[in-house]
């Protein structure tokens, strides 16, 4: 379903309900296997990262991202999990919007493009405007 004339988040949410903002992907080895209750270990170096990964209930040691597998999907090497960002109110918005406690990898995508290493979700707006 397309909203026409809809070229950002906020007209698009009841179609998406801020699906970005409920799951992140992270890349595995493709031979890697995995199971529920699983803990994943990834090294972040990224500090926005950390950011955005805490604010998803991921725990950290160092910069050590502790990943539990609850509720997730594999394909192939990327991993995703399902866990909500606790930034997310009631009404699928942002509190942290335009804070400087928003993460920066927040920002995308948005009218200035996709980020690098920025999975578009299923019924994001933007995959559906890059995907031909
Ligand atoms: S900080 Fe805001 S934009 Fe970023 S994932 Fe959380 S709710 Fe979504
Ligand atoms: S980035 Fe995509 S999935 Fe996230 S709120 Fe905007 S349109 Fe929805």
């Amino acid at each position: 379903m397309m909203i026409k004339n809809c070229n950002n988040c906020l007209c698009h949410l009841k179609v998406c309900q801020a699906e970005c903002c409920k799951e992140f992907s992270l890349i595995i080895p493709k031979t890697q296997r995995i199971y529920k209750g699983m803990i994943i270990r990834q090294v972040i170096n990224d500090p926005d990262l950390i950011n955005y990964y805490k604010l998803h209930g991921i725990k950290f040691e160092g910069k050590i991202g502790i990943f539990k597998l609850f509720d997730y999907k594999r394909d192939g090497e990327i991993l995703t999990l399902y866990m909500r960002c606790n930034a997310l109110t009631e009404q699928n918005l942002c509190s942290l919007h335009n804070t400087n406690q928003q993460p920066k990898v927040c920002h995308y995508p948005n009218k200035k493009g996709i980020g690098a290493n920025v999975y578009l979700t299923q019924n994001c707006l933007f995959k559906k405007k890059v995907v031909k």
